[in-house]
């Protein structure tokens, strides 16, 4: 069934670097390409099971060639894919990322195709399993209206919901009074409270008291190689990164949220959790790419 169930996106991640990026109109060479999957629910989902997690992944993708990788690359990964939904009509999520390979810049254009559509009938056949999870791990890359009922579900079942509230956007914040631990970045934790700038302890605190007021039951805030803010009740703290050498920093909060939750699993508290999701976070920035880039359990417990 799975301890902790990760309801969310798969994309692939198309790639491509260039000496600069095409304006409107252009044709750009480019030097190289890369696919892999990606998505934040699959980042997430892939972080928590190499980090040792009884997890179980929820998506859908497409009935298509990027659908089959999709389930190709989690059968490789040892993860089950019987809630892997297919879209008969749907593509597969897709995410077109250009790359100057000079400044390190990028564009990207992302359609949620297949996981933008779960419907009802999906929620369904999910229940049993957000029901019976005893943490429920949610990003915004699906349907609201679908996230809004998923998170409902585990809510009456008094499953914890972890809320990546990632990539901004405005949301029905009556939700927020259902979610146990939200874990936004810098960016996203300012625009959902409308402080302006969460750069530190005290602006964060600020932040987290936002949440508080919304409802929501604990405050985690990713800042980077900066490290994390916590804050449950009138503890607050900030732990520091860990130092490391940055490759590449791209999916390195979906590490940090499927290691958080993977800790949450095993009955560590929040700051023992937030502790093992900054080294899952530190890990994944030392290789290239998202999913592949995650850290498996010998290697996090070498550095903790
Ligand atoms: P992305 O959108 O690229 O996935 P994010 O903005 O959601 O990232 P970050 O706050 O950048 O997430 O990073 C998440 C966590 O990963 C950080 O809080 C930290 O624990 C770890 N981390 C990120 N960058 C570094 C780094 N350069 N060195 C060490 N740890 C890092």
């Amino acid at each position: 069934m799975g301890k902790i169930v990760v309801f969310g996106s798969y994309v692939t991640d198309l790639t491509g670097w260039a000496g600069h990026l095409p304006v409107p109109g252009e044709t750009v060479i480019g030097s190289s390409f890369k696919m892999g999957p990606g998505g934040k629910g699959s980042n997430q989902a892939v972080a928590a099971h190499r980090a040792g997690a009884d997890m179980k992944i929820i998506t859908k993708v497409g009935d298509d060639v990027f659908g089959r990788e999709a389930i190709d690359f989690y059968m490789k990964e040892g993860m089950d894919t019987d809630m892997v939904f297919i879209d008969k009509e749907k593509e597969t999520g897709s995410a077109l990322i250009m790359v100057d390979e000079i400044t390190g810049q990028n564009s990207i254009l992302v359609t949620s195709g297949a996981c933008g559509n779960i419907t009802d009938s999906d929620i369904e056949k999910a229940r049993p399993y957000i029901e019976q999870a005893e943490i429920l791990l949610l990003q915004f890359e699906i349907n609201l209206d679908a996230l809004y009922k998923i998170i409902d579900i585990a809510h009456a079942a008094g499953v914890r919901v972890v809320l990546n509230p990632a990539p901004a956007m405005e949301i029905d914040e009556s939700i927020l009074c259902k979610v146990d631990v939200v874990t936004p970045n810098e960016v996203e934790a300012a625009i959902l409270t409308g402080i302006k700038e969460v750069v530190d302890m005290e602006s964060a605190t600020r932040a987290a008291r936002v949440f508080f007021q919304k409802g929501v039951g604990a405050v985690v805030i990713t800042m980077g190689k900066a490290g994390v803010f916590v804050m449950q009740g009138e503890e607050a703290r900030f732990v520091k990164s860990r130092s490391v050498k940055a490759v590449d920093t791209t999916g390195a909060g979906d590490a940090f949220n499927g290691g958080f939750v993977t800790a949450l699993s095993e009955e560590k508290d929040i700051f023992a959790a937030v502790e093992f999701g900054n080294v899952v976070g530190a890990l994944s920035v030392t290789k290239k790419g998202t999913a592949p880039s995650m850290p498996r359990r010998e290697e996090i417990d070498r550095m903790l």
